[in-house]
């Protein structure tokens, strides 16, 4: 099949849209939609400094590429990329050499926290999360790494590597669970909330299928491993019903995005103002998820 737009062969078919595009024809279409997330979530300033979460996966890779591509000539502006090192044997330190070589090479400043600050790791707190699955522990340990790193260096903002796939799950996960809060505090974040790097996603709006062709023929370096703990995941659920939505209705997924982004502005997330917990990290209780999890896991982890 030939691209759309010019002669060459095509290396995709977009089914919500039905083109088919060669290499330059789907990077350009890609770069143009991601370029016009960006100005739609951010407005940047002289002297801004941005962290880019990378964990070395194909989303943070292209993040950072990209955001690299676009920004890293301006002298205005600095960018730097942060890893957080869970504790996975086999699984984490491959996919965090991919990053630290490509920050080496193109210069970017590069940091690595670990769950190991935390006295935990992983692979010890999994065969002790009980009910809940080792990504719910991992997630929050992850963003609480993540969102220190970003305060100490000074970041106003964290883009991450989130896709549309992503979101789309995280949307209706919220819709089931009946959690409005948290739907109304999804990213990107326009309210400032003090102690809260607000973070934005640039690939938001993105397939996760199309996320991957990009890396692929841009050649872009990624770890395609898997998390021996991923097939745990509740999020799976939703990947799954969403794949079967998308497979039946081509577009299903910008649609629960488009509904999503109609009603965000009517959505309250409580009204309440964060706090800062003991470990320094904000709060909406007394204490963190972060120090209320760790508290239970170092508990099972000593007497499993
Ligand atoms: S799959 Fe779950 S446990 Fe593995 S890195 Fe991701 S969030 Fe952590
Ligand atoms: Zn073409
Ligand atoms: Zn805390």
């Amino acid at each position: 099949m030939r691209c759309d737009f010019c002669a060459k062969d095509a290396v995709t078919l977009i089914r919500y849209n039905g083109s088919h595009l060669c290499s330059d024809h789907f990077r350009k279409y890609f770069e143009k939609r991601v370029k016009r997330e960006i100005r739609k979530q951010i407005d940047l300033r002289p002297g801004d400094k941005i962290a880019v979460a990378v964990s070395g996966g194909k989303d943070s890779m292209v993040t950072l590429h990209l955001l690299h591509s676009v920004f890293g000539s301006r002298k205005d502006l600095e960018m730097h990329a942060i890893s957080i090192d869970e504790g996975i044997e086999g699984y984490r330190p491959p996919s965090l050499d991919i990053v630290r070589e490509y920050c080496l090479e193109k210069g970017i400043p590069y940091h690595r926290r670990g769950f190991d600050e935390l006295g935990v790791s992983m692979d010890a707190a999994a065969p002790v999360c009980g009910d809940n699955s080792p990504c719910t522990y991992c997630g929050v340990f992850r963003r609480r790494l993540m969102n220190d790193e970003a305060r100490r260096i000074g970041a106003r903002l964290i883009a991450t590597g989130h896709n549309l796939d992503d979101m789309a799950q995280s949307v209706l996960m919220n819709f089931v669970r009946g959690d409005v809060d948290r739907l109304a505090r999804l990213g990107p974040h326009t309210k400032v909330q003090p102690g809260l790097v607000p973070r934005f996603h640039p690939l938001r709006l993105i397939p996760e299928k199309e996320s991957l062709l990009y890396a692929m023929v841009s050649g872009i370096p990624y770890w395609d491993g898997e998390c021996p703990y991923y097939r745990e995941a509740l999020r799976n659920q939703y990947r799954k019903v969403i794949g079967e939505l998308e497979n039946a209705s081509p577009g299903a997924k910008f649609g629960i995005m488009s509904s999503y982004d109609t009603l965000r502005p009517l959505l309250s997330d409580g009204g309440k103002e964060l706090r800062i917990c003991e470990c320094g990290e904000p709060t909406l209780g007394a204490k963190c998820k972060s120090c209320e999890l760790l508290g239970v896991l170092t508990e099972r982890i000593k007497c499993p």
